[in-house]
């Protein structure tokens, strides 16, 4: 996978480029004032904490999780002007989660990259913080839920995020309360990764199993809360609203975060680009580059990295916050709304302690 030079990536470089200079200094303005969509934004969302780099395409996967190294996802980051970017890659394959050791190439090569995100901080200073971390996989092994990472791998990370993916009995409302209260009670999971994703029949008509399905909340929520765990609001899986307004009577702190897989990850439109970047990402997850793929693959990064998240992903967003608002939260209660309520949710709420974050609470 080819890297893109750093001067070849700016959020709107190439959208404005050929606007003369008035029309430029109208556009800045409007960003900033103070009724602005982006002062709006800023107050609640300064960083994502939920985005995989091209770690997350592991050899066997064969297919793409994503595509970027960690100075394209900082570079990305500085140019929305955030604070932040979290890294949580996938440990082993969502669609069939198993067990690693800690001495497995997984476990080491997470090890390894949060040693690099560490260094980057420390060596390249910059507005953005990186930090490092997992979505680990909550999963059943056999009859017992479990993690498909070690405590020792876990509890070296900034960020450990638990997520169900698809597996075994993922809609019995008794087995998502057993998965979901036994990844809320382990130490090292900081943030449930879109909680109730694959856990509903959606067309179940029954009486019966919705109330079923809507009683094993109380009691995961509740957990949850004890143990300091955050609830994510996915973009990309979001959570259905009723269980927002019943995680906010918990007193629950939200995530909120677009899991990019790719920027302006909901691109429609069809463009050359973009049909011959996908077919090129596929031969590279698949370990069968042609020539021409290099070329093919930096300008498609270009083109992606320099367009920002696009209209789709900020509606979501703003709609979320909205929401959010309508029904009494604030941003303290959203631990992505900055650095230091990030730092803080980590270093105080989770009591967590790495390199990393004492090099950047410093
Ligand atoms: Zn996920
Ligand atoms: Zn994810």
């Amino acid at each position: 996978m080819p890297s893109v030079d750093e001067s070849e990536i700016g959020a709107e470089a190439q959208l404005t480029k050929k606007l003369p200079a008035e029309e430029k200094t109208k556009r800045q303005e409007r960003r900033e004032r103070p009724d602005g969509l982006a002062q709006y934004i800023s107050q609640w969302w300064q960083g994502d904490a939920h985005t995989h780099s091209k770690e997350s395409t592991r050899p066997g996967f064969g297919y793409v999780e994503a595509i970027y190294d960690l100075k394209e996802e900082r570079k990305y980051s500085e140019s929305l002007g955030l604070e932040f970017v979290c890294i949580t890659e996938h440990a082993s394959l969502p669609g069939a989660p198993a067990k690693q050791a800690a001495n497995s190439e997984i476990g080491q090569s997470l090890l390894a990259e949060a040693e690099r995100i560490k260094a980057i901080n420390q060596e390249q200073s910059s507005q953005v913080a990186m930090l490092s971390g997992v979505e680990a996989n909550i999963f059943y092994d056999g009859a017992e839920p479990a993690l498909d990472l070690p405590p020792a791998i876990l509890e070296k990370l900034d960020l450990v995020i638990a997520s169900r993916h698809k597996i075994d009995r993922s809609k019995e409302p008794e087995a998502v309360k057993q998965t979901l209260l036994f990844a809320a009670r382990q130490p090292q999971v900081d943030v449930i990764g879109h909680p109730d994703r694959n856990t509903r029949i959606n067309n179940e008509t029954s009486p019966q199993y919705w109330e079923s399905y809507w009683s094993i909340w109380p009691e995961i929520l509740d957990e949850m809360a004890r143990n300091h765990k955050a609830f994510e609001i996915n973009l990309n899986a979001p959570p259905s609203k009723k269980l927002i307004e019943m995680a906010i009577k918990y007193n629950l702190k939200f995530f909120i975060n677009f899991d990019a897989h790719d920027f302006n990850q909901y691109k429609k439109e069809q463009t050359g680009i973009i049909r011959a970047g996908e077919e090129a990402k596929k031969r590279w997850a698949e370990e069968r580059m042609q020539d021409g793929d290099e070329a093919i693959l930096k300008e498609y990064k270009i083109d992606r990295l320099s367009s920002g998240p696009g209209v789709v992903a900020i509606l979501r967003l703003v709609r979320w916050l909205k929401r959010l608002e309508r029904w009494g939260v604030t941003p303290d209660r959203v631990v992505n709304s900055s650095k230091e309520n990030l730092l803080h949710f980590l270093t105080e709420e989770r009591g967590k302690q790495t390199e990393n974050l004492d090099f950047l609470n410093s």
